[in-house]
């Protein structure tokens, strides 16, 4: 896959970082790149229709002033959570899912950031271990960025690999859908990266997921990371209601199997569509014809639009269901659902975070 850029900002103190040389090397010649002293203020769009899709083509360079590590921020008391930590390494995406949540959360700077200072982040995952060696961490990329687009360009994923590849009770996950893995396929991950793909049927990825790589590309990329010594992973979120729906998550689960074993599968995970009422707006009006987002919804206890519990529980059953008579026995779990529907669909009371996120990362 490859993903048009309108330019390339580096922030003036950052111009012979790694980053910025190793974008510089790779980058098309016709792409202009700007050195500036503020490149996040430089790249916000203005005076345009659609500041955040003219945002997914400025590629910005610039230091984090943060922490990278943090806990999940889809994580809430409310949920059965799966102890999931992000690593914030690139905020935004050249990819343009109607349903995506950055819609909403990097609404203000939708510029598509990455961080020149990522290695910095070794330190605070080193510091993680030592602070609970006995416990096994799954640390994720994919939260705020998908973890591979743009890859062939920056060679993040090289260097994490690298660290991963060492650090006994860490384990990398790079989450995406897109099809970028021609890195991962030149390194040894012994064990420690785990590479999962969300996963729609046809149907969603044609109305919705613009400019990612189609289902089949990406159960075929799978097929390659894991024949080259990776885990894999999927993650079927959002599961949309919509006509033909059982049908089409039906076919997609098969079309899986027949490409992996149900033993390959490292885990599995179930979310469905919600949206906060800012997020639904903006995503209806970007995409005012995607029939995917006009389906029935009610407000939720935490304030999302959610499918009705009802329609929402049978298609998750449906996938749990189908996993589980094909004979895949890897551990499941539900994103941003409460204990109650994960007893009404896998039939008991969800682990303890802690202990759920030592089984995914071990699996
Ligand atoms: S691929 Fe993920 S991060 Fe990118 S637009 Fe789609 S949902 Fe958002």
């Amino acid at each position: 896959m490859s993903f048009e850029l309108d330019s390339v900002m580096v922030e003036e103190s950052e111009r012979h970082c790694a980053l910025a040389e190793q974008v510089a090397s790779a980058l098309a010649p016709s792409i202009p790149i700007i050195y500036t002293a503020d490149a996040r203020g430089a790249a916000r769009p203005e005076n345009v229709a659609d500041p955040f899709a003219a945002g997914k083509r400025r590629l910005v360079i610039a230091r984090r002033n943060s922490p990278f590590l943090m806990g999940c921020p889809a994580g809430s008391a409310r949920f059965a959570c799966c102890g999931y930590l992000v690593l914030i390494l690139a905020s935004n995406c050249p990819m343009d899912c109607s349903y995506c949540f950055l819609q909403e959360f990097v609404a203000d700077n939708p510029a598509f950031q990455v961080y020149s200072n990522y290695a910095d982040s070794f330190e605070e995952l080193d510091r993680l271990i030592h602070s609970a060696p006995e416990r096994h961490f799954r640390v994720g990329t994919g939260e705020l960025a998908d973890s591979l687009a743009f890859d062939t360009l920056t060679r993040l994923s090289c260097d994490l690999i690298e660290f991963f590849q060492t650090r006994e009770n860490l384990t990398l996950e790079l989450k995406t859908k897109t099809d970028e893995i021609d890195n991962l396929l030149k390194l040894d991950p012994r064990g420690r990266v785990l590479v999962s793909w969300t996963l729609s049927p046809d149907a969603v990825w044609r109305s919705s997921e613009h400019r990612t790589a189609a289902p089949s590309a990406r159960i075929t990329a799978a097929r390659a990371v894991l024949d080259a010594g990776y885990k894999v992973a999927f993650h079927f979120d959002p599961v949309i209601a919509y006509p033909g729906a059982d049908r089409d998550y039906t076919r997609l689960i098969d079309d899986l199997l027949d490409i992996l074993a149900p033993h390959e599968i490292a885990f599995f995970s179930l979310g469905g569509l919600r949206m906060t009422p800012t997020l639904k707006s903006a995503a209806r009006r970007r995409f005012p014809s995607d029939p995917m987002l006009l389906g029935e919804e009610v407000a939720a206890s935490d304030g999302r639009l959610r499918t009705f519990t009802p329609r929402r529980l049978a298609l998750y059953r449906l996938i749990a269901d189908k996993f589980a008579r094909a004979g895949v026995k890897a551990p499941a779990y539900l994103c941003m659902e409460p204990a109650s529907i994960h007893e009404r669909v896998f039939g008991s009371a969800p682990p303890r975070s802690a202990l759920l996120g030592n089984r995914l990362a071990s699996a």
